[in-house]
């Protein structure tokens, strides 16, 4: 089990994990949230050595990425964050929302208006997550600390918890991306092989027909499952951190209340449990089809490495920046429309490089971080459009579920 407990906006370990050969978990400091890691100083201790994995170190790369992305923003007089159009996009997608929510719940009276009015709903809640969530969690939507909880603060509304994301996505999979048996976001139990380190089943032969399918409950788990065990045993999934105390407690409480109460409370005054709970299902799949396919476009591809560490001494081959690179996929970097709804998404890369700043700004820095790339012999990977790259998921985990595979297959 990993033990957590320290955040970071997920530029900082980049720093630290390559330039100090440290182990990431060991030196993952937080600027904007600092109180949260003074709070944890103790339980960072204890990480330590249960997480040991060190990145190489000289990282010439990152710090060239990084002066041209500077220079970008500096030539071009353009934010990094409190970008209008984001607050613009904000007002669309929960608008969106809203409507969405209003419509189905108080307006709609027959099964042809449920069924696409749950779908708008489902998508524009996977949509809230893709961008102003994940903007916000990530400290990426504004320089000021309480609009990005604010924002962050979207995904408690919507039942999952925004105290929990920081741990496991922003600390865990940000830092050790497809490193198996640490990265819980490649970690489907034995329910499915995403990876080639994991232990293979013999069912794993159709999971590229039925994994499709338990995307769908992902939403659920969280909402219902992870959340109620890390209350009872102060874990989540692998992973072990201290439980919500103070405004945390607070709000993940609050953000239960109000998930119940929107989806569940509201909708039983206007309608029987015969119509409410089957539509809470079929809006709770679309969300949970999006939200992980989008994920897994990116990270469980043919083209993605799933490096492991040297058993000895726990050391990976590449540099913290150069692992996020091959690690990770982007596809349909020239679909605005795509860009648009999964929030910059489908430009991973760039995320994983620079995950605050806010997503607006991935189509224009794409080309730079390309080329720098190419210059520096690090493998860039795309796929050209979201058929591609859904082919291409579709392709790894039935190989997965049928060999012995070692390597990406890119
Ligand atoms: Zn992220």
């Amino acid at each position: 089990m990993t033990q957590l407990s320290a955040e970071y906006p997920a530029e900082q370990p980049l720093q630290a994990a390559a330039v100090s050969e440290h182990s990431v978990a060991a030196s993952v400091r937080s600027v904007e949230d600092a109180p949260a890691i003074a709070e944890s100083a103790a339980d960072a201790a204890r990480q330590s050595q249960d997480v040991q994995i060190k990145f190489a170190s000289g990282d010439v790369f990152l710090n060239v990425l990084r002066q041209r992305v500077d220079e970008y923003f500096t030539s071009s007089g353009r934010p990094r964050r409190d970008c209008l159009q984001m607050y613009i996009k904000t007002a669309v997608i929960m608008t969106w929302f809203v409507t969405s929510y209003v419509l189905l719940v108080f307006l709609a009276t027959s099964w042809w208006q449920v069924l696409p009015l749950a779908a708008s709903l489902g998508a524009s809640m996977a949509c809230i997550g893709f961008n102003i969530q994940h903007d916000g969690s990530h400290a990426a939507y504004s320089r000021r600390r309480w609009v990005n909880s604010l924002m962050g603060m979207t995904l408690d509304l919507l039942g999952g918890s925004s105290y929990i994301w920081k741990k496991t996505h922003n600390l865990v999979h940000h830092s050790f991306t497809n490193i198996t048996g640490h990265d819980g976001d490649i970690d489907l139990g034995v329910l499915g092989r995403l990876s080639p380190h994991q232990r293979q089943f013999r069912f794993h032969r159709l999971q590229h027909v039925y994994l499709w399918l338990l995307y769908g409950f992902i939403t659920l788990k969280w909402q219902f499952v992870d959340d109620t065990l890390l209350f009872i045993r102060g874990s989540h999934s692998q992973f072990r951190f201290s439980r919500p105390r103070g405004w945390d407690l607070a709000v993940f409480l609050g953000g239960k209340l109000a998930f119940l109460s929107l989806a569940f409370a509201l909708p039983l005054a206007m309608h029987s449990w015969t119509v409410v709970i089957p539509t809470f299902l079929l809006t709770s799949f679309l969300q949970g089809v999006l939200l992980s396919v989008v994920f897994q476009l990116a990270h469980c591809v043919e083209c993605a490495e799933f490096p492991m560490p040297s058993d000895a001494s726990g050391r990976m081959e590449n540099a913290w920046a150069v692992h996020q690179v091959e690690t990770t996929v982007n596809f349909a970097r020239h679909n605005r429309l795509v860009t648009w709804f999964t929030g910059g998404l489908n430009h991973q890369i760039e995320h994983h490089l620079f995950p605050q700043i806010c997503h607006i700004n991935y189509p224009a820095l794409s080309g730079l971080l390309e080329q720098t790339c190419e210059e520096f012999g690090v493998r860039y990977s795309a796929h050209r459009t979201v058929f591609d790259a859904v082919s291409s998921h579709y392709r790894w985990l039935r190989k997965l579920g049928r060999e012995t595979v070692t390597t990406s297959n890119c």
